[in-house]
């Protein structure tokens, strides 16, 4: 079984090292983008439908950095997104599974802690500040399966945020139950706008994410 306390020891190391990596994403400044965006309309997913699951693993200690980067364990997108979003967890109730999220929109500033906190050899997992991530631009979104039955989150191929290619989208492992829940979730996201991450099975782009501005706005000022 993949060692997830191993690989969270070494990150948590580097970031216990590392106050100065800390200082430096906060002094640090999102990418200038120059064009016409769309102006923002970040839509807290709960309250758009309370029945979508929430396990918001950066806002505890659950998380390869080790410790909460969130203070507030809530999930925002953009409202197009959000709306197809409710509307994927609405397909999958009579199927028994209802959506669990991880994460949607997220300030630029955590996006530069990630990076700096991760090795050079792991950088396919996380996105390069310079550019900025889908995620900062509210048009991205982590999850995975709600288990209605058994009210626990179903066993995928790999673990949500797990750094090897149990990840990958394609990973052809693991059994053919746990290959058959991710591939519903895909489906599902797919027929409602969404395009699945190669790397990892659980990262979710909306269509039209270009058209949304880098943001840097925490939870608490939405
Ligand atoms: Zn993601």
């Amino acid at each position: 079984m993949y060692n997830f306390e191993n690989k969270y020891r070494a990150i948590r190391k580097v970031w216990a090292l590392s106050a100065v990596v800390l200082i430096s994403s906060c002094a640090a400044k999102p990418p200038q983008e120059t064009g016409t965006f769309k102006s923002s309309d970040l839509v807290e997913l709960k309250r758009l439908d309370p029945t979508i699951q929430l396990d918001i693993r950066y806002a505890t200690s659950n998380n390869f950095a080790g410790r909460p980067v969130y203070s507030e364990a809530q999930a925002f997108l953009q409202r197009p997104a959000a709306e197809a979003l409710a509307r994927v967890n609405k397909e999958l109730e009579p199927l028994g599974y209802r959506l669990l999220i991880f994460d949607g929109y997220r300030p630029w500033s955590v996006t530069k802690v990630f990076w700096d906190i991760t090795p050079k050899a792991k950088r396919e997992f996380v996105a390069n500040p310079k550019k900025g991530s889908r995620h900062n631009r509210g048009c991205a979104v982590d999850l995975s399966l709600w288990d209605i039955a058994a009210a626990k989150e179903v066993q995928m191929t790999g673990e949500y945020d797990e750094m090897s290619p149990r990840s990958y989208a394609n990973y052809a492992g693991g059994t053919p139950a746990q290959r058959a829940l991710r591939d519903l979730l895909r489906s599902k996201m797919e027929q409602n706008g969404f395009t699945v991450l190669e790397a990892e099975w659980w990262h979710f782009d909306f269509q039209g994410w270009k058209s949304y501005r880098i943001q840097n706005v925490p939870f608490n000022k939405i």
